[in-house]
């Protein structure tokens, strides 16, 4: 088992905001103008935001867009800073964005999800880092779903000296249609916390979302799982923005979204959720005996077609099967997808252990 060092990463504690309550990082998606940038930050400041988030070097898909202001919003945040006591966020991909954020007294750095997908940009950013175990710098999950990348990113990090280190979900690229910008797969968010169970983990619903009605519900379905505070996009003038218009709100509507957020901080000792986890073991139990004998099954259906020289996927048995079960899914109240994507991970394992049988 390989080492992990991220167990030693604490909580991130921010100046105005008390231990254990909800970490809540706004701004914009980018600054645009200086005066943009301080109306937006004035706002969110006076309804009680203590970390102020802003882009000034922005990775746009596509040549011709908005890619920032550069290193002059760096001035702007440090007006940001001095004028309303709040500490500052910005994105970094380069080295030389390191340094000019370090060399302007920049709190907070923020690697994207573009950057983090990038083993050879991390070391960079980590090489560059070290030494500034002062600042605190959080990692986008990479935009792919790739646990390891985004562990690999944050190990590198941390691997610089960085302890004020933390975490920011905002939803993986995805082929096909989906109601959200990018794919949340929360259970890659949840391994994290797993591994690095004291880390401060955030969640985005900007841009996991993508659009601004998304925001409250992804912030409440976010602080109801295993996240430590949001990281929320917020302009005064979202319709006229240079990025991610459709996903910003502004300063007063976030006051509202905040407001209406429910915060739950009740321990689990009751003895009523004890009976229910216990409920819950006893199902996963039952689960994986029923998964160890259909496996068995399955490898005795491998030798069968091996003796027989038959294919180990059958195509329109596979597709009979999924239909079937699709349809008793339903018929007991699964969702569709969910039922489809347990299916078709239990007939992967069939088919690697058949194709092992095969090999063997
Ligand atoms: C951003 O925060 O504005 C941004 C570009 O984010 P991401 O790296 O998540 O796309
Ligand atoms: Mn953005």
């Amino acid at each position: 088992m390989i080492p992990n060092p991220l167990l030693d990463v604490g909580p991130l504690t921010f100046k105005g905001i008390e231990p254990g309550s909800p970490v809540i990082i706004a701004g914009p998606c980018s600054a645009e103008t200086e005066q943009q940038t301080l109306d937006a930050a004035r706002a969110l400041s006076a309804m009680g935001v203590k970390v102020f988030r802003a882009g000034i070097w922005k990775p746009r898909t596509m040549p011709g867009g908005f890619e920032g202001v550069g290193d002059r919003g760096l001035s702007w945040l440090q007006t940001v800073k001095d004028e309303t006591g709040m500490a500052v966020a910005t994105e970094v991909a380069t080295v030389d964005h390191v340094r000019a954020a370090l060399d302007k007294g920049i709190d907070i750095l923020w690697v994207g999800a573009r950057t983090s997908a990038n083993p050879f940009a991390i070391q960079d950013i980590a090489d560059a880092l070290r030494g500034h175990d002062e600042v605190t710098v959080l990692v986008k999950n990479p935009v792919n779903p790739d646990l390891d990348l985004w562990l690999g990113a944050l190990q590198r990090i941390h691997g610089a000296g960085i302890r004020r280190l933390g975490a920011i979900h905002r939803g993986f690229s995805s082929a096909g249609a989906h109601i959200y910008r990018n794919d949340p797969q929360w259970h890659i968010p949840f391994e994290l916390r797993r591994l690095a169970p004291g880390m401060t983990i955030l969640c985005d619903p900007s841009h996991i979302g993508g659009k601004r009605e998304y925001v409250e519900p992804l912030s409440q379905i976010a602080l109801d799982m295993v996240f430590d505070g949001l990281m929320i996009e917020s302009h005064c003038d979202p319709d006229n923005a240079l990025s991610d218009s459709a996903q910003q709100v502004t300063p007063a509507a976030l006051e509202e979204i905040l407001k209406r957020l429910v915060v739950r901080s009740g321990t689990p000792v009751d003895d009523e959720l004890a009976l229910l986890r216990q409920q819950i073991d006893d199902c996963d139990h039952e689960l994986l005996a029923v998964l160890a004998r259909r496996m068995s099954v399955s490898r005795e259906i491998g030798r069968f077609k091996k003796a027989h020289n038959l294919r180990v996927v059958q195509p329109a048995r596979y597709q009979d099967m999924i239909d079937a079960r699709l349809d008793e899914g339903n018929h007991l109240g699964l969702q569709c997808d969910f039922t489809q994507r347990v299916m078709q991970a239990i007939h992967e394992e069939s088919v690697r252990q058949q194709l092992d049988l095969f090999n063997d």
